[in-house]
């Protein structure tokens, strides 16, 4: 027998902590079904936040489990430098539903590797150093994409340890606590493009290989662009000779009601990121998308590097699957159910005075908290100590049974549900 594992010292509240401590009291979730997540107490939870905003065609799928038991039994793996029916396919099925302009895949494990393997390409394409990212934002955990973080909870721990050389941050168009001085969204729009041409003029175009942003923030709150800012972006890449790379780790795969992100905009990226849904979390895989002239470019030039798991045949079966139940009625769900989601966290706005600000497309929302006297939020953003609102509001929800996320900062609650969710649903979790 082994001994009871020491108890843990730290303060970190016992359910938002990703280190794993083995005298943790975090929720043990051991099944789930659909919308649905059971705990090792039997207590059942509406899922409302895709765990991890990734379990985008829900749990318990058995058309994904099949496919992936299917191909564990012919070959569980072939080398990332081989071809096999599952990765071929996946292949061919992105290159159909991403923009038109993308073709060429890239697989690997992690949103934080498909980005970082942006960077690169992107930096070796356009023989520049810089990639410039978004104020509040996430782009992962590693050490480049580490630096293209730009949310106050993460970026700094990150940026302390990660490579900042050529990371330069711009303001996102915010339309809550705005960093722009502007009434409409034609005006917050054309506002935050000219604060991007600023940056690019001043930072020398020569010298930026990429802008790097999510089509619509993640984490960091859900924040939609203004209509005609992602056109202006991208006038901006032309102009100035930029790649325009799009994170679509969260956004992508039916999360927004299109299959991307940036397709709502009508906006065509040079290079587009995606993991979580790609497999709906049934196995770790991701991938980096782009322009066929841009990795004929850079393969040419020596860059064939690939990663073992990358592009793994179980993930790539879980994939192929996966984008079947999205084009199967999954993406249209969301698309039906976007009003209903809007009006309902519409209502809360009008009806509860510490509801400053309720936002998103489809479902990925952000409900934000604030003081009513005052408009602040609850807590400094920056100090995460336990005593924060929100936190409060994310425990009170899971004691009821619906999980929720925290945004970053955590002034702001996120509702995400697996992409099955239905309108009587999104009326329990509201
Ligand atoms: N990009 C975005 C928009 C994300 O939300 C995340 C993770 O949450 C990442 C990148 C990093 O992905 P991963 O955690 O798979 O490395």
């Amino acid at each position: 027998m082994l001994d009871d594992p020491p108890e843990s010292d730290t303060d970190a509240p016992a359910n938002i902590t990703h280190w794993y401590d083995p005298s943790s009291t975090a929720t043990t979730i051991t099944d789930g079904d659909g919308t649905r997540v059971v705990d090792d107490d039997g207590t059942e939870y509406l899922d409302f936040v895709s765990q991890l905003y990734c379990v985008n065609a829900g749990h318990g799928n058995r058309a994904i489990v099949d496919a992936m038991t299917d191909q564990l039994q012919r070959i569980q793996y072939v080398s990332s430098a081989k071809r096999t029916p599952a990765r071929t396919e996946l292949s061919r099925e992105l290159a159909a539903v991403a923009p038109d302009s993308l073709s060429n895949v890239l697989f690997s494990v992690s949103g934080s590797e498909a980005n970082e393997l942006a960077m690169t390409i992107a930096r070796d394409y356009a023989d520049a150093p810089k990639v410039l990212s978004r104020w509040r934002s996430y782009h992962g955990s590693t050490y480049g994409a580490g630096s293209t973080t730009g949310d106050p909870e993460t970026r700094e721990p990150l940026e302390a340890h990660a490579s900042t050389s050529g990371a330069v941050k711009f303001l996102p168009p915010m339309s809550y606590d705005s960093p722009f001085d502007a009434d409409t969204p034609a005006e917050l729009a054309e506002a935050a493009a000219d604060h991007l041409e600023f940056v690019i003029k001043n930072e020398g175009p020569d010298t930026i290989a990429a802008i790097l942003t999510e089509p619509i923030a993640g984490t960091s709150g859900a924040y939609t662009a203004p209509p005609g800012y992602f056109e202006r972006v991208r006038e901006l890449c032309d102009e100035y000779d930029i790649l325009l790379i799009v994170d679509e780790v969260i956004t992508g795969f039916g999360r927004c009601g299109d299959w991307f992100g940036i397709q709502t905009a009508g906006v065509e990226p040079d290079m587009l990121t995606f993991a979580k849904g790609v497999t709906s979390a049934y196995a770790p895989l991701a991938g980096t998308m782009m322009r066929p002239e841009i990795a004929e470019q850079v393969r040419s030039g020596g860059f064939d590097i690939g990663q073992t798991f990358g592009g793994h045949p179980v993930g790539c079966a879980a994939g192929v699957a996966a984008l079947e139940e999205y084009a199967d009625g999954l993406i249209e769900n969301v698309r039906a159910a976007d009003d209903a989601f809007a009006d309902r966290l519409s209502a809360l706005e009008r009806t509860h005075d510490v509801v400053a600000d309720v936002r998103g497309r489809g479902f990925l929302r952000a409900v934000e908290f604030a003081d009513p006297e005052t408009g602040a939020p609850f807590h400094d953003p920056r100090v995460d100590d336990g005593d924060n609102p929100v936190r409060d509001v994310i425990d009170a929800a899971g004691d009821r049974g619906v999980l929720f996320g925290a945004g970053r900062p955590a002034t702001q609650l996120m509702l995400a549900p697996p992409l099955c969710a239905t309108t009587d649903e999104i009326d329990t979790a509201v």
